[in-house]
Parts: C-alpha cells; sequence; structure tokens
C-alpha cells in the first residue's frame, strides 16, 4: 500500500496509553483506536497530534462531590523517541521552534504507525512560547489559537521536516487541525512563486486552493455549537503572522461574518465530510446544507477493549478476531455458560477496585449498572434519578440493583460539575437502599474495568446532541448490553430485547427539545419489568442477550469496520 502514499491523520487529542494524558475523552480515545486500528491493518498512517505536557487533568473529588484539577506531569522522554528535524511556525511574529516526538504504534503483525506529538519546549523559545503544547484544552481562546497553529501548520512543516513527501490525505479528525489547509495553499504558492517569480501575495489563486481539496478529508463530531471553534478575525490577523500579506488576501474567503470558523475551513477545504454515525450524518447534513455530508459509524479497538477474561474466551473459541473483528460474529457458537462465567470474572475485578477504593460495599451478586462519560448537560448523568422513590420502589418489586459512575467535567463547566455534586447528594440521600459509587479520575484504565465488569451500560443523552458515543460500543464487545436513548450508534445498534434495551420514543432525534419526563418513565418501565426480571429469573436469557451484544455489535463497531469504510470513501479513493 505504501505506493499508495500516506495518509496524515491529525487530531488535537490522541489516548494511546494509561501513562500518557494526551487524551480528555471520546475523541482522543477514538484517536488511539484508529491508529491501532491502521497498524492492525497495515494502513501507511502517520498521526500528528501535540504533547500536551500537563495533560487534561487529574480530577478530585471531595466528600461532597466537589471536583478540583490537578495538572498531570508525566515522563515524556522516557516513553516517546526525540527526533531530529526540526520546524518553525510564526506566532505573533516571533518564531516558534517545534520539535517532535515519536511514539510507535504496532499492529497485530508488527506493523508500525508512527504517531508525532510536536512540542514547543524549546529553549529558543520565550516562556510563554514554551507552554504552548503544555495544556490540552486549557487556557482561552488566544491560547487555543496559538496551539491550532502548532497542530495544522506546524503539523504539516513537520511532516516535511521528517520527510514525509507523498501524503495522500490529510485527515483532520474534528476542525482543530484546519489550518493546514492553508499551509497546503500556501506550500503550492511557494512553488509556484519559485517557478514564476512573482510575489507570493499574487499566487495564492483561487486555482490552488482547490488542489488542496482533494487531499483533505473530515470528520466532523459534535453537533454541540461549543464543539466547532471560532475566532475573531481581529484575533487571527494579531496571531496567524505567518503569511504576512499573502493572508489579508484569502481572508473574505474563509473568514466571512468577521469570524475565523474552523469548521467551515475544513469543510471548505475537504472533498469527502462525515459524521460518525448514521443519525449524526443526517444532524450534521441540516446543520451544513451546502456541503455533501456522508457518515462512518465510529467504532473501538477490539483487542484494546476486551477485557483479559472476555479476551481469553475469544482466543479460546474464535481463534484469529484479533485480526478480523468480523469473526466475532461466531461468538454466536460460544455456549452462553461460558460467556457468563468470563463476564463473573470482569465484574468481580471491578466490584473489588469499588471496594477497595470507596469502601462502597458493593455485592458482586447484585445486578451493576454503569454510567461513565463527560459529564456535561446534555448527557443527562442524573436522568435515573428524577424519581428517586419510584426507583426505591423498583428494587422492592423487581429486585436490588446498584450502581456505578465516574466521569470528568470541563474546568469550565460549572454546570457538568453541578451535576456530579448532584450525584453525591443522591448518593447520600439513598444511602441503605440503593447503592452508589463515584469512581475518581475516570481514565483508560478505569473505562476498560467498568465497561466490562457492570450488567447494563447507561446512557442517557439528549438528542440529538450524542454524536456517536463509543463507550457503549465498548461495553458490547465485553457482552453488556446497553440501555440508550435513540441517538448516535445506538440507533443503529440496538435491536429490542436482542443487544439491549432503548429508553423514549425514537422520533426522527432531528429536534432538541426537552423529554426528560418522559424519558425518565420509560427508563423504570423498561428496568422494572424487563431488565431486571431478566437479570434475577432468567439468567440464561439475560446470557443470551450478552451473547448478542457480542456477536452483532461487537463484530460491527470496531475501528476495524470503521477504517475499512475510510478506506473506501475517503482514503484511497
Ligand atoms: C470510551 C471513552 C470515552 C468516550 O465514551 P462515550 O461513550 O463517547 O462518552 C471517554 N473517556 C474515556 C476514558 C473512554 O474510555
Amino acid at each position: 500500500m505504501d505506493s499508495k502514499g500516506y495518509i496524515a491523520y491529525f487530531t488535537m487529542e490522541v489516548g494511546l496509553a494509561e501513562a500518557m494524558p494526551t487524551y480528555a475523552g471520546g475523541l482522543g480515545i477514538l484517536a488511539g483506536d484508529t491508529v491501532r486500528s491502521a497498524a492492525d491493518l497495515e494502513i501507511p498512517m502517520v498521526a500528528v497530534t501535540l504533547l500536551h505536557r500537563r495533560g487534561y487533568f487529574r480530577q478530585r473529588l471531595d466528600a461532597a462531590g466537589t471536583q478540583s484539577e490537578e495538572p498531570v506531569s508525566w515522563p515524556v522522554a522516557e516513553l516517546l523517541f526525540e527526533m531530529g528535524p526540526r520546524c518553525t511556525v510564526e506566532i505573533e511574529g516571533r518564531i516558534v521552534a517545534l520539535r517532535a516526538w515519536r511514539h510507535q504504534v504496532s499492529g497485530v503483525n508488527g506493523y508500525v504507525v508512527p504517531v508525532y506529538f510536536l512540542d514547543a519546549a524549546l529553549p529558543e523559545n520565550s516562556e510563554w512560547d514554551r507552554a504552548l503544547t503544555d495544556h490540552l484544552y486549557g487556557g482561552d481562546e488566544h491560547y487555543r489559537l496559538c496551539q491550532e497553529i502548532i497542530l495544522g501548520i506546524g503539523g504539516v512543516r513537520m511532516l516535511r521536516a521528517l520527510g514525509y513527501r507523498d501524503i495522500k490525505r490529510y485527515h483532520m479528525n474534528e476542525g482543530h487541525a484546519a489550518l493546514l489547509t492553508l499551509e497546503l495553499a500556501y506550500e503550492l504558492a511557494r512553488q509556484a512563486w519559485e517557478l514564476a517569480y512573482e510575489p507570493i501575495t499574487q499566487v495564492v489563486t483561487p486555482e490552488l486552493v482547490h488542489l488542496i481539496k482533494p487531499l483533505c478529508a473530515f470528520t466532523t463530531h459534535t453537533p454541540v455549537p461549543a464543539g466547532h471553534d471560532k475566532f475573531p478575525v481581529e484575533l487571527v490577523h494579531r496571531v496567524l503572522t505567518d503569511y504576512h500579506g499573502a493572508f489579508a488576501g484569502r481572508e473574505k474567503e474563509f473568514c466571512p461574518d468577521g469570524v475565523l470558523n474552523l469548521t467551515a475551513l475544513a469543510l471548505d477545504n475537504s472533498h469527502y465530510i462525515n459524521g460518525v454515525a448514521k443519525r449524526h450524518g443526517k444532524v450534521t447534513q441540516q446543520m451544513f446544507q451546502d456541503y455533501k455530508i456522508d457518515s462512518i459509524t465510529n467504532g473501538v479497538h477490539a483487542a484494546t477493549w476486551a477485557a483479559p477474561p472476555m479476551a481469553g474466551l475469544f482466543d479460546r473459541r474464535i481463534p484469529g478476531w484479533r485480526e478480523d473483528n468480523t469473526s466475532l460474529r461466531y461468538a454466536l457458537k460460544i455456549p452462553v455458560r461460558e460467556i457468563w462465567e468470563a463476564h463473573r470474572q470482569a465484574k468481580r475485578e471491578l466490584i473489588a477496585r469499588a471496594n477497595s477504593v470507596d469502601a462502597a460495599g458493593m455485592d458482586p451478586d447484585v445486578f451493576t449498572i454503569g454510567f461513565a462519560r463527560r459529564v456535561t448537560a446534555y448527557k443527562r448523568a442524573d436522568l435515573l434519578f428524577v424519581d428517586s422513590a419510584r426507583l426505591v420502589d423498583i428494587t422492592a418489586r423487581s429486585g436490588p440493583f446498584q450502581i456505578i459512575y465516574a466521569g470528568k467535567a470541563h474546568p469550565r463547566d460549572p454546570a457538568g460539575k453541578d451535576i456530579i455534586k448532584h450525584l453525591y447528594q443522591i448518593k447520600e440521600a439513598l444511602k441503605g437502599r440503593i447503592r452508589i459509587v463515584y469512581l475518581e479520575d475516570y481514565d483508560i484504565d478505569l473505562a476498560r474495568a467498568l465497561v466490562a465488569g457492570v450488567d447494563l451500560w447507561l446512557n442517557t443523552p439528549q438528542p440529538p446532541l450524542e454524536a456517536s458515543g463509543t463507550s457503549g460500543m465498548k461495553a458490547a464487545l465485553n457482552g453488556v448490553p446497553s440501555l440508550s436513548g435513540l441517538d448516535g450508534w445506538w440507533v443503529e445498534g440496538c435491536i429490542e430485547g436482542v443487544t439491549g434495551w432503548s429508553i423514549g420514543q425514537d422520533d426522527g432525534g432531528l429536534e432538541n427539545h426537552d423529554r426528560r419526563a418522559a424519558d425518565a418513565q420509560s427508563l423504570y418501565n423498561t428496568l422494572e419489568t424487563l431488565i431486571l426480571p431478566l437479570f434475577n429469573h432468567e439468567e440464561g436469557r439475560y446470557a443470551e442477550v450478552m451473547r448478542n451484544a457480542i456477536a452483532l455489535n461487537g463484530s460491527f463497531f470496531n475501528t476495524e469496520r470503521m477504517l475499512n469504510q475510510y478506506i473506501a470513501k475517503a482514503y484511497f479513493k
């Protein structure tokens, strides 16, 4: 495949290992899983990101559930290899030097995909500039714009410095990297200038800009407006000094209304644009009607997310599943007892972990619900407690259950932080009736334990704001069914009573209105009349749902299938 050129994958965050806190949540985990599957599939990919020396943050929760954030430090030089070549970008008239650190991701058969982490912490840079690659999603919009210059413009220059000339596609994982399209146009302009001896301002023609489009693909990840970066044009003028006079000439083109909109820039300059689930593709099409929006549903890296007891079972029963995830379909032939046993082991480990941190008194024999995601208003983490009395009633009638929560709120999301506090209050209020534990500092390691160790994965986003969601896919792979609203991937993954259960009605999901009360009622009814009776009285039938989750959803909602679709639709087309 090398003869076809490289796929350069640009992402602001990437989740590769516990020890490397260079991700905040779903977007970064997806990027990590994408790179892992690219290595498995031997796709000639090279990934570019920022170093994030101080990470996102470590979450601390006090006894009242008040979140505080601590910076993380990690041993960069022990985990990454420093590359020799350097490049520079210009920010506010200053030359900022960049270096790259390499991490190699090896696939099942040893093929390596390099990930380059850009780093501005060099002695020749000013103290302020040195910190530009420290904090993931930290600082203000000025800091963010500087980071995006480093990622997009610095990223392309670093690839050239490292010797990557033959790049077939630039894949922007979200709009953060969209400035790379400017750099690609100016690269062409510089080449034309060298041939024509004309001043550079005169040669960034629409024709040149047009040549960029076939090289770029763009994946948008959220319908939530805050997820689409915008910068006032005055700020852009002050900060993005790299292209001198030439920038002013193109301003009208990509700063309509006095705003640089990174999503618009990426949309304008990509030959292929997609949302991350079928429903999200439709929602995105409605948002951006001037563009053709396709969809490729997200996935997870199967070998990373199958917990050891489940992976062991697959190794025995479905040899080859790690390099052929489709074969997880044959889980249908595994006796349900064996699936139940593998799950029980993952559950015992999780419950022991929960009890060790919180003396929570969790019982491995009791039905366990898991909920873990970024805590923000639209994910409605407290939907389960709209009517706590009803919930207590359900335990009396249909059997006991316990709940494990985890998740960080963004440092500047007070509403998200309040939801965590609210959950702590509920936990106290329900003491002695429903056991609830909130585990601190949700990360890859905790996610792996949670998605495999609970009996039911709960998800309650406010439609249509969940673009995809991937934690439910990780759960499915481990035989853990979802109870989830019909949004994101679950519109595709839910076969009622077969792979899991839905919350609320699917009204097409394109409109955002308050469905809190109705959704809570639906959740209670399904829990009370279907899920708990099945688990408590018909274990074998519950295990069949678990098996279906693996065979129907684990075999499909993985990054192997996802990347094969990117190959067909975006990379080699
Ligand atoms: C999978 C994962 C996410 C994303 O899960 P969603 O279902 O998309 O919310 C976020 N954080 C961590 C640590 C994860 O492992």
